[in-house]
């Protein structure tokens, strides 16, 4: 059995730390192991329409707004980053610089490698171990970041509250431990509130950047346009759905993020959010239809043809990832759009 370092000595870690252990100790870690794809999919591995749609998104922007610096969090294989320069820099002739900020080692040597080649006199790319920004303007990107944060689980029970906790007896498990800790709000028994310190801490450091600086944050991420109070968090192990103790280090872990906190905490900086609205809906108003009648017309092949309408199949079916998957943007700019509708 792997060990957690630390844990005989305490006997008992919050969930939070066994989920960061489990997915970022720097050597056993799941995301010190594992690309992106190889437990599950995510949009930009899906498809490059993904990223031209963003880029899209971005460069109508761009063309209003002075912002010469992107940053993206928790970057993967940097697939959507490649896509990101690769568009982007089609359209903008200006001096334009990305920074990939990412936490594991071993995924920031596949960026490195997917994005060699793409620099140039005009365009800057930075590998970012911490969150170090200038004084600009910046456009964050974080797709599928939040939803790979650790969470800690209390549950209401018997009108007293609950924390999930994590112990070892031959094998991990979870315990109640009772706590004294209140919740403001109306819960009933049964009720699980899920709560990402980290989540919160990143939403309060890009918030109060844009709020000197300006800029937006463009989030996509698993998520209900409301949160109801039950457990979200789940594993995946090659696919497949599993306990998140089944296959410790080897498992994805993930939930589904509260849109409605990161809305709150957005508006405690002055900021404007625009949506969620569901990455289906993004995708539409920002060209995806256009650009596959664009590319068809030159593909010849029928495979390649057939794999590009499986792939905006996949990014736009209101059964799996174009609903589930909900996109929120928050900026300090007024700006119109069809798509987000107006501002909160
Ligand atoms: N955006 C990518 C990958 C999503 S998986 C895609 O859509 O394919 C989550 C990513 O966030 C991984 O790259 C993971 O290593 C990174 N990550 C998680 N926690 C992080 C943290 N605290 N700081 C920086 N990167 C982090």
């Amino acid at each position: 059995m792997l060990k957690i370092k630390g844990f005989l000595k305490e006997n008992e870690i919050s969930l939070s730390r066994f989920i960061s252990f489990c997915l970022y100790d720097k050597n056993q870690g799941f995301y010190q192991r594992n690309s992106i794809g190889k437990h599950f999919i995510t949009s930009p591995e899906v498809s490059q329409l993904f990223g031209e749609c963003i880029s899209i998104f971005f460069i109508l922007l761009l063309k209003k707004f002075n912002v010469s610096n992107f940053c993206e969090l928790g970057p993967g294989n940097g697939t959507l980053m490649k896509d990101l320069i690769r568009t982007v820099n089609k359209f903008i002739n200006h001096s334009l610089t990305f920074n990939l900020y990412e936490k594991s080692n071993y995924l920031r040597e596949l960026q490195t490698k997917k994005l060699k080649g793409l620099k140039s006199n005009s365009l800057e790319i930075n590998f970012l171990s911490k969150l170090d920004l200038k004084k600009e303007p910046y456009f964050f990107i974080c797709n599928e970041f939040f939803d790979a944060l650790p969470i800690n689980q209390f549950e209401k029970k018997n009108n007293n509250w609950f924390e999930k906790r994590i112990i070892f007896e031959n094998k991990f498990k979870l315990i109640d431990r009772l706590i004294k800790k209140k919740f403001s709000g109306k819960f009933k028994n049964g009720d699980i509130i899920e709560e990402s310190p980290l989540t919160n801490l990143y939403m309060k450091r890009i918030c109060n950047h844009i709020k000197k600086f300006g800029g937006g944050l463009l989030i996509f991420d698993y998520g209900p346009f409301r949160k109801m109070n039950i457990d979200t968090l789940q594993a995946l192990y090659h696919s497949k759905k599993c306990g998140i103790l089944d296959f410790p280090f080897k498992s994805d872990i993930t939930y589904h993020v509260k849109f409605e906190t990161m809305k709150k905490i957005s508006k405690s900086y002055g900021l404007k959010s625009y949506g969620p609205i569901s990455q289906r809906k993004f995708l539409f108003f920002h060209g995806i239809n256009e650009r596959i009648a664009d590319l068809s017309k030159k593909i010849k092949s029928k495979k390649t043809l057939f794999d590009l309408e499986t792939q905006f199949e996949r990014l736009t079916t209101p059964y799996g990832m174009g609903s589930l998957i909900k996109c929120l943007f928050i900026t300090n700019y007024e700006f119109e759009s069809k798509a987000f509708g107006n501002y909160e």
